[in-house]
């Protein structure tokens, strides 16, 4: 990772991979202008890695020239280009091709074909080595095309930030979600999970999602979601994966800013382990830790019926419900300890002692992490 200003980005395409881009952009180029002596044409000024890599690769002889048009300004392309800088050759009857180093919205493209306009060439092509095809606006034709890439912000190999990294000789991509801290709050029913992310949420400024809340919601309001998942909860019986993951999913993005989550009572099954590190992925985060909370079974069963005493939660208020709760948990959940093990991410606790105590012990894993 590299930070440039204010900004982080992530490696995303290797020099090994644009040179094999520009080496196909140079053949292929070579190939359909035949005999004739082109003009290639390299818009300052991001362009100049490419015009330099390209022109060393040409294997025939051909002229270089170059025109500037500053294009961007910060992250974004703006709207407003400056005006062509350089173009003194006189053009008539010549074969020019055109070297970006990126395409996006089009809009350089666009002033580039006003200024050709009124130059009587022979023919203009355009090449460029990015292209953008989600942020592409315009009609123009493209008519060679190194890598196509997603419309995200990427610096380096002529690109830059604010006129940072242009001589990065790889390609590095924003990393959007600066820095989050995601925890996955584990352990059995009655452990603990809801009190204790109270306290976390505040003390890190987290969002706290727990799965069976906002199941407990979805039934109380009863939506289309509240039904299904019910007949699963008062049984005491795991929610199908994909109903679970697909709500879960919606429950992230509804909190596109957060600093970091407590997943709470997610995940239950590596399934939802492995979307959820997909999701978190799609996000440049990660889960930063599972923090397990410990506790004996007959101490769970002794706290979830005295709670369903209050609580009005029908899988609180039966003892062979509750069971069946713990089982699944051990059956089906308690694998999930190995899936972070393995990733170096699991924290036990124990979970037996007041709530400030268990507070303390979690508190102490979180801020080394
Ligand atoms: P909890 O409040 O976490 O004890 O969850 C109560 C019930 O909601 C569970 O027994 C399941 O029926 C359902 N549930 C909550 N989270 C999940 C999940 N991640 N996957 C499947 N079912 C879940």
């Amino acid at each position: 990772m590299i930070k440039l200003h204010d900004k982080y980005f992530k490696p995303f395409i290797s020099s090994q991979e644009i040179d094999a881009a520009m080496q196909r952009l140079a053949t292929d180029i070579a190939n359909d202008v035949g005999d004739e002596i082109p003009v290639f044409v390299g818009i300052l000024n991001g362009s100049f890695m490419v015009v330099s890599d390209f022109a060393k690769k040409y294997p025939k002889p051909c002229e270089v020239t170059f025109i500037k048009l500053a294009s961007y300004e910060g992250v974004k392309s703006t709207e407003d280009i400056q005006r062509l800088i350089g173009l003194t050759q006189d053009l008539t009857g010549r074969t020019v091709v055109i070297l970006e180093d990126i395409i996006d919205t089009g809009n350089t493209l666009a002033e580039v074909h006003r200024i050709f306009e009124n130059e009587q060439v022979k023919s203009l092509k355009i090449a460029t080595l990015f292209y953008k095809p989600e942020a592409y606006k315009k009609d123009f034709k493209l008519h060679y095309i190194g890598i196509e890439i997603p419309n995200k912000f990427i610096v380096g190999y002529g690109l830059d930030y604010n006129g940072l990294g242009r001589n990065i000789p790889e390609v590095y991509q924003i990393k959007e979600t600066q820095y989050m801290t995601n925890l996955v709050l584990f352990g059995p029913p009655g452990a603990g999970k809801g009190t204790q992310a109270e306290f976390l949420k505040t003390k890190y400024n987290l969002v706290h999602i727990s799965t069976g809340d906002v199941f407990r919601f979805n039934i109380k309001n009863e939506t289309a979601l509240g039904m299904l998942a019910k007949s699963y909860m008062d049984k005491g019986e795991l929610v199908p994966d994909q109903v679970t993951i697909d709500m879960l999913n919606a429950e992230v993005e509804k909190n596109s800013g957060a600093k970091g989550f407590i997943f709470d009572g997610f995940p239950r099954t590596n399934a939802q382990a492995e979307s959820l590190d997909k999701l978190l992925e799609s996000k440049d985060s990660a889960i930063s830790a599972m923090v397990a909370l410990e506790v004996d079974d007959e101490i769970l069963v002794k706290r979830l019926l005295s709670r369903g005493k209050t609580s009005g939660r029908v899988d609180d208020a039966d003892e062979s419900i509750i069971r069946n709760r713990i089982k699944e948990y051990y059956d089906k959940t308690a694998i999930l300890k190995d899936y972070y093990s393995a990733q170096n991410k699991y924290y036990g606790v124990d979970g037996v002692g007041s709530i400030d105590e268990i507070t303390l012990r979690l508190d102490a894993v979180i801020k080394n992490l």
